[in-house]
């Protein structure tokens, strides 16, 4: 395939800049260790695929408004990506929260609608072909041969699920070819927990807010859905505050994450709302009015408190503790389920090695980046499979432009 562009990854990246770039007459080979392809979006959003969001900003992704993640996003906007899938025959509708999901709520329809519009543009799907490495030229060398492309596409993800064939191996490729890398963590990936307060309520949910805090500090509040499970703490809130947990970790920090149980109220505002309820009404009761009946036990039980006594019981200091136990619950992460159960990778290829007007590599001219495999990790909610098309995009555009 000399002269051509090689992508390496048929993930969501890879298949669509493959398309985006086949669109615009490039002859385009996917080189993929995986003997089928999609894997990942084959099980992402519970099966369903959450596409993308009805908004998407910069603040979405946790790099801190940066100006390569908008710009990136500016190029090809969610509506732009609504627009592709509606192209491809796949119409998305908006669920709670802004998520945006196929109308036939089967992942399945969005990867075979990137393989028929592939297969239709002529694009070369070369499955079960790892690249073992790359050298400046391009030359890969592959688990079937040898492959010489004038551009490459690293599009092999992170370290997310590494049954499906994203295990890091594109970081060497990146290396092989002179870039650096930020350190990579787990992200978007459940808890594990000390101590047994989870254990008892486990498969029970409710809506929290999580404070992190780093060295003491708040560093961000992450509201959303918390799981209780048998193993810890899993749902939106827990995994995006996870990667704030790794992150601190990786750096020798110290995190912790404090549970707001009954978001929006802050401590003043539960207080007053327990001072105000009516006296003979028990604990249990009335806390089960903002929470599920096995929280509302479950809490001051663990402080000692009998959430059969009544309200008009409860002395000033255990009503202290108690609202600053609801407000502030200490989550005791020992970890999390690591990269085997993590949606997303964080870090990865720097974005000051990468030129956000085309993706392509300020170190190895003809290298472009795609994906997850870059420093760029947003919450969750649809806005990595945005980040996916929208780098596919703009590298298919420089692709083209400079062919
Ligand atoms: C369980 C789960 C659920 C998710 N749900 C959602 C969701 O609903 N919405 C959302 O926005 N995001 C979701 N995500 C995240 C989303 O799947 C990723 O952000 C996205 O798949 C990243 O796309 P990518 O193409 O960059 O990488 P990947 O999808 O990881 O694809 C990389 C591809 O590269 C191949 N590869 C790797 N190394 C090599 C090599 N050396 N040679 C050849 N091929 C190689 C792999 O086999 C793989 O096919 C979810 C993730 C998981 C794990």
């Amino acid at each position: 395939m000399a002269g051509g562009v090689a992508v390496v990854g048929g993930g969501a990246a890879g298949l669509a800049t493959a398309i985006f770039a086949a669109r615009r007459g490039l002859a385009v080979t996917v080189l993929d260790g995986a003997r089928t392809l999609g894997a990942k979006i084959l099980v992402s959003g519970g099966g369903r695929c959450n596409v993308t969001s009805a908004r998407v900003g910069p603040e979405d992704f946790w790099q801190g408004r940066s100006p390569f993640v908008r710009r990136v996003l500016r190029s090809f906007t969610a509506d732009e990506a609504v627009a592709f899938f509606r192209e491809l025959g796949v119409t998305l509708h908006e669920e709670p929260g802004g998520k945006m999901f196929p109308d036939s709520n089967s992942a399945r329809t969005v990867l075979k609608a990137l393989l028929d519009e592939a297969a239709r543009l002529g694009v070369t799907l070369a499955t079960g072909e790892r690249v073992l490495s790359a050298a400046p030229g391009f030359v890969l060398e592959t688990s079937k041969g040898r492959v010489l492309a004038e551009r490459v596409v690293l599009a092999t993800g992170g370290l997310s699920l590494p049954k499906t064939g994203s295990d890091g191996g594109g970081y060497a490729l990146a290396r092989a070819l002179g870039h650096s890398l930020v350190p990579t963590t787990p992200a978007l990936a459940p808890l594990v927990l000390d101590g047994a307060f989870h254990k008892a309520l486990s498969g029970v949910a409710h809506d929290v807010t999580i404070a992190v805090h780093v060295d003491g500090r708040k560093q961000v509040e992450v509201p959303g859905p918390l799981l209780w499970t048998h193993f810890g703490v899993s749902g939106p809130a827990p995994l995006d505050a996870s990667r704030f947990w790794h992150r601190a970790r990786l750096d020798g920090r110290e995190a912790a994450l404090f549970v707001n149980l009954l978001p929006p109220h802050d401590f003043e505002a539960v207080e007053r709302w327990l001072l105000e309820a009516p006296r003979p009404a028990t604990l249990a009761k009335t806390l089960a009015q903002r929470l599920p009946a096995s929280v509302a036990s479950a809490v001051p039980e663990s402080l000692g408190i009998d959430p059969a006594g009544t309200l008009g019981q409860l002395k000033r200091d255990a009503r202290r503790s108690l609202v600053h136990a609801l407000t502030a619950w200490p989550l005791p992460v020992r970890d999390s389920r690591g990269y085997g159960f993590a949606e997303v990778t964080s870090g990865g290829v720097p974005q000051g090695e990468i030129d956000p007007a085309t993706m392509q590599s300020r170190i190895a001219p003809g290298l472009y980046c795609v994906g997850e495999i870059l420093d760029v990790d947003g919450r969750i909610g649809g806005f990595n499979f945005q980040w996916a098309w929208s780098t596919a995009f703009v590298a298919a555009r420089a692709l083209a432009a400079s062919a």
